[in-house]
């Protein structure tokens, strides 16, 4: 954060005596929110591989479950908090990872107004919290932040075209003004932030009936129930690999992609669609390959095998 950009005489505090010990040995105490989620489960896989950090998992399981952490729960470097966080929350840490927030559409519109308040005011108290403890935080937002865009694909600094008084702004204009925190902390506290927004994600440990359209797809193909393409079809998403990501494709490539990798026989329907559903979706990743030198490396052909074997063992459908 530059001191140039500070618009409050309020400084970052100084980090405590006993942080800065910590961080001479280079520790990290590091907090993830939604750490029991599909992301979040395995951004603490990666987090604990360094044995210099020590993580803290924060989570209401109201998507997420302890099962997704069940490698880690004992381990001293480890530690599971069952937390609301719309409630604050004291705890001293390093670095913060906010992803508490439900992100599968039917979980996210089950209790609009607890998502918007989990987007809002769970966010204010992460950040309320950096600030106390002058730790980094970084907030997982969304594509969803440009609606259903009128400029493709979608650079970072495009405004986004979203409805603000639909079935879907809870989600997507909570995580709007959860950005517009993150910055607003940023330029008048000096909070080192970042912000990610990230895209159609798909993996091993998503929820099997969370209604999202690559675990849809999977279980039906693998429970031999018709794949339910919504109308038209012809919408797009760009899939990330949990690992990384990008590929484009409509839903009714995602289908027949399912079919042929998983089940031949299985049906492809065309079913309703929601309100507001975007129609077409991809990032500009020209930035992020050129400031952090990321770029996709697992296409969806590979991704959905992974995906599938996982699956298989929760659905308890053996492969022949
Ligand atoms: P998920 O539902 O699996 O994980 C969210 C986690 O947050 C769950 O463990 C849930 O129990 C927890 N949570 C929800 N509300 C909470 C609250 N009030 N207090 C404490 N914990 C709470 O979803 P995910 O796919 O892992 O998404 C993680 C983050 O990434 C979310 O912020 C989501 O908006 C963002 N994101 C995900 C995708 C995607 O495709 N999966 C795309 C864009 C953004
Ligand atoms: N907060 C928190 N943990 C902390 C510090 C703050 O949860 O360690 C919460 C606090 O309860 C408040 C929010 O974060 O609701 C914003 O805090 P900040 O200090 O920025 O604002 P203020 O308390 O002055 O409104
Ligand atoms: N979708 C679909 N069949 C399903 C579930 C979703 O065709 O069983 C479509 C949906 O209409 C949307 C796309 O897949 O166009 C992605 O939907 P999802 O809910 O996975 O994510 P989001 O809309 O949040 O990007």
């Amino acid at each position: 954060a530059s001191n140039e950009d500070k618009q409050s005489t309020k400084s970052p505090p100084a980090p405590s005596p006993l942080r800065t010990a910590k961080f001479c040995q280079s520790n990290m105490r590091i907090l993830v929110t939604g750490g029991a989620g599909f992301i979040g489960s395995h951004l603490v896989d990666r987090l604990m591989q360094n044995e210099k950090n020590e993580v803290i998992v924060v989570d209401n399981y109201f998507t997420g479950s302890k099962d997704n952490l069940r490698r880690w729960i004992g381990h001293p470097r480890f530690e599971l908090i069952r937390h609301d966080v719309t409630q604050p929350l004291l705890v001293e840490v390093d670095q913060i990872y906010h992803l508490a927030c439900p992100a599968s559409p039917i979980f996210y519109k089950h209790n609009a107004v607890k998502t918007i308040k989990t987007n809002v005011m769970g966010t204010l108290n992460m950040l309320g919290l950096a600030k106390r403890v002058g730790a980094r935080i970084l907030l997982t937002s969304t594509s969803e932040v440009y609606g259903d865009p009128l400029i493709h694909p979608q650079p970072e600094t495009y405004w986004g075209n979203v409805n603000p008084i639909g079935v879907r702004s809870c989600y997507d204009e909570g995580k709007r003004v959860a950005e517009t925190l993150m910055f607003d902390y940023h330029r008048q506290h000096g909070i080192e932030i970042r912000v990610a927004r990230i895209f159609n994600t798909y993996g091993p440990r998503m929820n099997i009936d969370d209604g999202r359209v690559v675990s849809n797809f999977i279980a039906q193909a693998l429970r031999n129930e018709p794949l339910t393409v919504q109308a038209p079809g012809t919408q797009t998403r760009s899939f990330c690999y949990v690992a990384d990501m990008v590929w484009e494709f409509t839903m009714v490539e995602l289908a027949e992609t399912v079919k042929e990798l998983i089940n031949p026989d299985v049906k492809i329907v065309t079913v309703e669609n929601t309100p507001d559903d975007p129609r077409q979706r991809k990032p500009d990743i020209t930035k992020a390959k050129e400031l952090l030198g990321w770029e996709p490396k697992i296409k969806l052909r590979e991704g959905l095998p992974l995906m599938e074997e996982d699956f298989r063992q929760r659905l308890g459908v053996p492969k022949n």
